[in-house]
């Protein structure tokens, strides 16, 4: 069975006015799809054909010759991931738990915010800005182009794309603003949460 762009979990408007439908089209539709088609271009008729997405992901990361194979799996996983990170009224502070653990780490909310926000604004063209459970201790990271945190070792749990494709048609060239409207109106905490929680 080839790989099939996953659906999104909401309607296309439902993020509307903070990431529209015009731009989830493109991203979703045309971009996500592209890498779904890719990957299955590349992997036909190859002992990858068959595997789970993780699998592909693991092995291809740190096999040079299949860089191609690796950037198209990493991004299908990196955006599938990326859709769940937001929701329809989502977006302020997280609670429970994760909210505990984010004080633990980060000194607070703001603080966290501020790093996040650094970590999304400060990737040097392509990738993804993280926050991960490495090691039981909650981090931010960032990522360029189709690196994921998965292939070291750490549990991804929120993520922004900050490929230019992810904001241009909505938010120009101004990535600051789209990280911050990420932050006030769309993270998904309780996706979030449930990383958490799954890995314990
Ligand atoms: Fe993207």
């Amino acid at each position: 069975m080839p790989f099939e762009l996953p659906s999104l979990p909401y309607a296309d408007t439902a993020l509307e006015p903070y990431y529209t439908s015009k731009i989830i089209g493109f991203h979703h539709g045309k971009h996500h799809k592209a890498y779904v088609d890719n990957l299955n271009k590349l992997i036909a008729g190859t002992p990858m054909e068959g595997k789970a997405l993780e699998a592909i992901i693991q092995e291809s990361a740190v096999d040079p010759p299949k860089a191609g194979i690796f950037n198209n799996a990493a991004q299908i996983w990196n955006h599938t991931f990326f859709w769940q990170s937001m929701k329809p009224l989502g977006g302020g502070k997280p609670s429970g738990e994760l909210a505990g653990k984010i004080d633990q780490a980060f000194g607070g909310y703001e603080k966290f915010a501020e790093q996040f926000k650094t970590a999304a604004v400060t990737r040097f063209g392509s990738g993804w800005a993280w926050l991960v459970l490495d090691g039981g201790a909650l981090k931010i990271v960032s990522t360029p182009n189709a690196e994921t945190p998965i292939t070291k070792g750490q549990i991804p749990l929120i993520t922004i794309d900050v490929w230019e494709h992810a904001y241009y048609l909505d938010y120009q060239n101004r990535r600051p603003d789209f990280v911050q409207s990420f932050l006030d109106h769309l993270v998904n905490w309780d996706f979030s949460a449930q990383n958490l929680a799954k890995a314990k």
